[in-house]
C-alpha cells in the first residue's frame, strides 16, 4: 500500500468541481430572475389594463349622464315649443315629475331665462311681482341692450332662490356658452363659474348647460335667423362635487381623479378632485408603483380633461407576493443546488485527500497509519485481487457491525445487496462498453480501468439492518504497477440523504404554495371578469333606456308638432267662407301632417248617394276620389276601419291600390258627413301609428265643417224669406248694386218686374189671413218655377214680389211678364179648391238703362207702372214710360 497515487485526476478534479459549482449558481439565479421578471411584467400589465378599464368606466358614466341631463332640457324645451306660454306652475310640475333627485341626483335646478331688450325689461319686471314676488328685481342693475334673467328655476328653494332674477348674459362666461346655444341651436356647456347659489361655505365649481328656446315651432336655419327667433333658454345648473357624488355616490374609489375645464389639468380650471389635494398630482416615492392617465370629454361643445391617479387601495388589490413568491422560491432553489452540488464536490475531493494523505503516512510510519485509520469517521477496506477482505479500521467495523477478526477473509461483495449490484453493473457495462459481472468485479471495476468511481450503496449491516454510504474505490498497485488489492473507502451517508430529502419535500411544498396562490389568482381573474360582464350588462340596460327615451321623446316633439298644425288647420278652417277654401286649407296642411303617406277628404254630395273628394295629398289615384257610400267599410259601420297591406283585413271597395290605408268616418253635430282617408306610400309601411293623429284631424274638420254648415245656414236664412223661400229684399238690393254694375260694364240690359196681388185684402178679409199666407206660398212657388235659373225672384214685402231679368231685353221682359201674370191666373183658376178666390196679379216692368240711370230709379219706374196697371182695371202688364211720357198699358 504505497508508492502511486489513489487517482489518476486527483490533481484536475478540485479545479473542475468549483467551476461546476459556480455554474450551478449562475444557472440557477439565472432562471430565478427570468422567471421574477416575467411574472412581475405579467401582474403590472394587468394592474395596468385594470386601471385603464375602470378610467375609462369613470370616464363613461360621466358622459351618460352628462347626455341624460342634456335630454331632459329638451323635455323641456319641447314643452315651450307645445305650449308657446309655460306657466310657472307648468314648469314646477314638469320638473316635479321627472323626480331628478331620485333618477340622477347631482343637479342644482333646471330653470328657464327669459331674452328681455332693454326696453320690457321693466314690463317683465311688473309682470312678475304681479305673481306675488313683490320685490323681483333683476340683477346686477344697470343698463344694458338685452337681459336675460332666470324667471324659473326648479327646485325654488334654499340656495335657488338666490338666483331668481340673476341676468345671466351679464357674466362673459356665461353669455359665451349662451350665444353658443342660441348660435348653433345646440347644448352649450359653460366654463367653470362660481354659481350664484353658492354661499361661503362649502364653495364648489360650477357649470351650466343651456338649450336655445325659438319663438314660434319652426326651427330656424340659419344663425341670423336663429339670433332673431331666440325666446329664452331652458338651463340646467350643476355644483361639481354633487354633481359627481350624483354619479360615483360614496363607493370606495382605487382611483382618484380629478376634472378639469379645458384641455390642461391646471388648477385654475379645477372642477372637481375626488382627493383632498385641490387639483395637485400625488407625490411618489422613488421607486413606488403608480399609474396615471388622462382623458378628454367632449360635453355639449366644451372638453373637460379627467386625470386619474392610482391609489394605495388600487395597489393593495394588486397581488404583488406572486413575483416576491417566485423570488423567494427561486433563490431558496438555487441556494439548495448550491449547497448539495458544493457538499459533493467537497465530499469527494476530501475523501481523495485522506486517502492520499493515508498512503504517504503509511509509507513513513505505520504507527502513523494505524492512527489515521482509526481516528477517521470513514470506513476504510483493503481487499486482496479476488475481493476478500484483509484489513479494516474501526470505522468499517461500527458500519458492518463485525469485529476485524470476524470480517478478515470474507468476500467484501456479501455486504451489497444482489439487487443493487446487479443494476450497477447493468449500468456500467453501457457506461464502460463490455460486460461486467454482477458480484466484486462491479465493485472494481472503474479502479481497475484507473478510472475515479464513486457510487453510493446500502451496506448490509450485521442484523439485517442497512446503511446508506458513499463508497470510492481505487486500486493498490505495485511498483511495477500490477494491482496487488484494493482499497474502499465509505463515507455514512444516511445523515446527508435525510437533508436532500427534506430539500425535496421542501420543494415540493414550495410548489403546492405556488400552485394554490395561482389558484386563487385566478379565482380571482373569474370574479373580475364577471363583474365586467355585469358592468356591461347594467351599461347595456343604460343604453336602452337612454334609447327608449329618446323614442319617448320623438314621439311627445311629434305629438306637439301635430297638435299646433292641427290647431292652426282648426284656426283657419274657422274663416273659409266656402268648400273650395276649406279644400284647400285641408291639402296645405295634411302635406305637413302626414308627410309620407297620400289621402284625401270625402264629403257627401247633398244627394247622399256618392262623396267626392275635396281635398287630395300625396299621388292618389284620380280614380279614388269619387265613390258610393257602400264601397267603404268605415261609412258603413260608422267608425275607424285599418287595413294593413299583406294581412286578411276586409278591404275597401274605394281603394284600389295594395297598399295598407286607413278610413275615419267624419260626423258634424252628430250627423255622418263624410270620410277622411290615408293611405301608405309604400306596401310594407303600416299605420297604426297614425290612428290618433288621424283621428285628432277628423275631429278638428268635422268641428270646422259644423261650423261651416251652422253659418251657411244661418247666412241662407238671412237672404230668404220664411213664408215663400224666395229671396227676400235685402238680397234683392245687394243684387240690383251688382246687377247694375256688370250690365254697366257689359252695355247690356237689366229687367225689373214689381208684381202686386189683386184685391188680396178683400181675400185675407173674406177667407181669413192663414188663406192668404197660403195664396203667397202658392204665388212664391209658381214664381220659383217660372224664372230661369239666371233670373232672381224676391218677396219684396206684403203680396208684392220684384223679379230681376239680367240681360233681358224690352220684348223678352214684357214677354215674361206677360206669360207670369196668365200662368197665375190660370193656376188659381185650375185649381179652386186650393184658390177659391180668384188670384189674379198686376205687373209693372221697367228697364236699365232706359227707365233710370240705377236700380233704384229703375224700381221706381217699375212701381209707378204698376201703380198704372192697378188703375186701369188690375191683372194687366203695364210697361213703364220713359221718363217724359207716362206708363202704358202692355197689350194682353
Ligand atoms: P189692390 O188690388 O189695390 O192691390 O188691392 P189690395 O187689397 O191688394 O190692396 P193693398 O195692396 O193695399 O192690400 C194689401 C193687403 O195685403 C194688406 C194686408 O192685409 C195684406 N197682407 C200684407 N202682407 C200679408 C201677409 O204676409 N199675409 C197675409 N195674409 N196678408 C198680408
Ligand atoms: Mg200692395
Ligand atoms: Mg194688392
Amino acid at each position: 500500500m504505497e508508492g502511486k497515487p489513489l487517482s489518476p485526476d486527483n490533481d484536475t478534479t478540485p479545479g473542475l468541481n468549483r467551476f461546476a459549482v459556480w455554474l450551478v449558481l449562475v444557472v440557477a439565479l439565472l432562471a430565478t430572475g427570468t422567471a421574477w421578471h416575467r411574472v412581475r411584467s405579467d401582474v403590472l400589465d394587468a394592474a395596468q389594463l385594470h386601471f385603464q378599464r375602470m378610467a375609462l368606466q369613470l370616464g363613461t358614466a360621466i358622459s351618460e349622464r352628462m347626455r341624460h341631463y342634456e335630454l331632459v332640457l329638451r323635455g323641456g324645451v319641447g314643452m315651450f315649443v307645445a305650449s308657446r306660454d309655460v306657466e310657472r306652475d307648468e314648469w314646477r310640475r314638469y320638473i316635479a315629475n321627472l323626480d331628478l333627485a331620485s333618477s340622477s341626483p347631482g343637479i342644482q335646478g333646471v330653470g328657464y331665462a327669459v331674452r328681455t331688450p332693454a326696453p320690457v325689461l321693466p314690463l317683465l319686471e311688473q309682470r312678475v311681482r304681479e305673481e306675488g314676488f313683490t320685490d323681483f328685481n333683476v340683477r346686477p342693475p344697470g343698463p344694458r341692450a338685452e337681459y336675460v334673467p332666470i324667471i324659473y328655476l326648479e327646485p325654488f328653494s334654499d340656495r335657488n332662490l338666490r338666483a331668481f332674477g340673476y341676468d345671466m348674459f351679464s357674466e362673459p362666461i356665461r353669455r359665451e356658452a349662451m350665444e353658443r346655444a342660441r348660435d348653433s341651436g345646440l347644448p352649450a356647456l359653460s366654463g367653470k363659474v362660481t354659481l350664484v347659489q353658492e354661499t361661503d361655505a362649502h364653495k364648489q365649481a360650477g357649470t351650466l348647460l343651456y338649450l336655445p328656446v325659438y319663438r314660434n315651432d319652426a326651427t330656424p336655419l340659419n344663425v341670423a335667423e336663429r339670433r332673431a327667433a331666440l325666446q329664452g333658454y331652458v338651463y340646467a345648473a350643476f355644483r361639481m362635487d354633487n354633481l359627481m357624488h350624483g354619479i360615483f355616490g360614496n363607493r370606495p374609489v382605487e382611483l382618484d381623479f380629478a376634472v378639469f375645464d379645458g384641455d390642461s389639468d391646471e388648477r385654475a380650471a379645477l372642477l372637481f378632485d375626488s382627493s383632498a389635494r385641490d387639483g395637485l398630482p400625488p407625490e411618489h416615492e422613488p421607486g413606488e408603483l403608480y399609474l396615471r392617465t388622462q382623458h378628454r370629454l367632449d360635453i355639449a361643445g366644451r372638453t373637460w380633461t379627467l386625470r386619474f391617479d392610482t391609489t394605495p387601495a388600487f395597489w393593495s388589490s394588486v397581488d404583488l407576493n406572486k413575483p416576491r413568491l417566485v423570488l423567494l422560491g427561486g433563490l431558496s432553489t438555487s441556494i439548495l443546488l448550491v449547497a448539495i452540488a458544493w457538499s459533493l464536490a467537497r465530499t469527494r475531493s476530501r475523501a481523495l485527500s485522506y486517502a492520499r494523505e493515508m498512503t504517504s503516512a503509511l509509507r513513513t510510519s505505520a504507527t502513523l497509519q494505524r492512527a489515521i485509520l482509526e481516528s477517521t469517521d470513514y470506513a476504510i477496506i483493503s481487499t486482496r485481487v479476488d475481493g476478500a477482505i484483509e484489513l479494516v479500521n474501526p470505522a468499517a467495523e461500527r458500519m458492518l457491525g463485525y469485529d476485524a477478526s470476524e470480517l478478515a477473509g470474507r468476500p467484501l461483495p456479501e455486504f451489497f445487496p444482489d439487487s443493487e449490484l446487479a443494476n450497477r453493473a447493468r449500468q456500467l457495462a453501457v457506461d464502460l462498453g463490455e460486460p461486467i459481472e454482477p458480484g466484486f468485479e462491479t465493485l472494481v471495476a472503474c479502479a481497475r480501468r484507473q478510472l475515479h468511481d464513486e457510487h453510493e450503496w446500502n451496506l448490509r449491516q450485521r442484523g439485517g439492518g442497512q446503511l446508506p454510504v458513499l463508497l470510492a474505490v481505487t486500486a493498490l498497485r505495485s511498483e511495477l504497477g500490477e494491482i496487488s488489492g484494493f482499497l474502499g473507502v465509505a463515507q455514512d451517508f444516511t445523515e446527508r440523504r435525510r437533508a436532500a430529502q427534506a430539500a425535496h419535500q421542501f420543494t415540493i411544498e414550495l410548489e403546492q404554495r405556488v400552485e394554490e396562490r395561482t389558484q386563487a389568482l385566478a379565482q380571482i381573474n373569474l370574479q373580475l371578469e364577471a363583474e365586467i360582464a355585469e358592468r356591461r350588462h347594467a351599461e347595456q340596460r343604460l343604453q336602452k333606456a337612454y334609447t327608449d327615451l329618446q323614442v319617448s321623446m320623438r314621439a311627445v316633439q311629434r305629438h306637439a308638432r301635430e297638435v299646433a298644425i292641427l290647431r292652426e288647420m282648426g284656426d283657419l278652417l274657422q274663416t273659409c267662407a266656402n268648400l273650395q277654401e276649406i279644400g284647400e286649407v285641408i291639402e296645405r296642411f295634411a302635406v305637413r301632417l302626414f308627410e309620407h303617406e297620400t289621402g284625401g277628404l270625402y264629403l257627401f254630395k247633398s244627394s247622399r248617394n256618392v262623396l267626392e273628394a275635396i281635398a287630395t295629398w300625396g299621388e292618389l289615384p284620380a280614380g279614388d276620389a269619387v265613390f258610393a257610400p257602400e264601397a267603404c267599410w268605415a261609412l258603413r259601420r260608422s267608425k275607424p276601419h285599418i287595413v294593413t297591406a299583406g294581412s286578411r283585413d276586409v278591404s275597401c271597395q274605394h281603394v284600389s291600390t295594395a297598399q295598407s290605408y286607413l278610413c275615419i268616418p267624419l260626423s258634424a253635430q252628430g250627423e255622418l258627413i263624410g270620410l277622411l282617408h290615408l293611405r301608405a306610400t309604400d306596401t310594407h309601411d303600416e299605420l297604426d301609428e297614425r290612428m290618433s293623429c288621424c283621428t285628432s284631424a277628423a275631429e278638428v274638420i268635422g268641428l270646422a265643417m259644423a261650423n261651416f254648415r251652422l253659418r251657411e245656414r244661418l247666412r241662407e236664412q238671412s237672404i230668404h224669406d220664411d213664408l215663400t223661400g224666395l229671396f227676400n229684399r235685402r238680397y234683392l238690393e245687394n243684387t240690383l248694386d251688382r246687377e247694375e254694375s256688370r250690365a254697366a260694364r257689359a252695355g247690356s240690359t237689366l229687367g225689373i218686374l214689381m208684381l202686386d196681388i189683386d184685391h188680396f185684402k178683400q181675400l185675407n178679409d173674406t177667407w181669413g189671413h192663414k188663406a192668404g199666407d197660403l195664396a203667397l206660398r202658392a204665388v212664391g212657388r209658381l214664381l220659383s218655377a217660372l224664372v230661369r235659373n239666371a233670373d232672381i225672384a224676391t218677396r219684396y214685402g206684403g203680396e208684392e214680389f220684384v223679379i230681376v231679368l239680367p240681360d233681358a231685353a224690352r220684348e223678352a221682359c214684357l214677354r215674361r211678364a206677360e206669360e207670369i201674370r196668365q200662368r197665375i191666373a190660370e193656376a188659381a183658376a185650375s185649381d179652386p179648391a186650393q184658390n177659391p178666390h180668384p188670384l189674379t196679379v198686376s205687373i209693372g216692368v221697367a228697364l236699365f238703362p232706359q227707365h233710370g240711370e240705377h236700380w233704384q230709379a229703375v224700381l221706381l219706374a217699375a212701381d209707378q207702372a204698376l201703380y198704372q196697371a192697378k188703375k186701369l182695371g188690375r191683372n194687366r202688364v203695364v210697361e213703364a214710360s220713359d221718363s217724359s211720357n207716362p206708363a202704358e198699358p202692355h197689350p194682353a
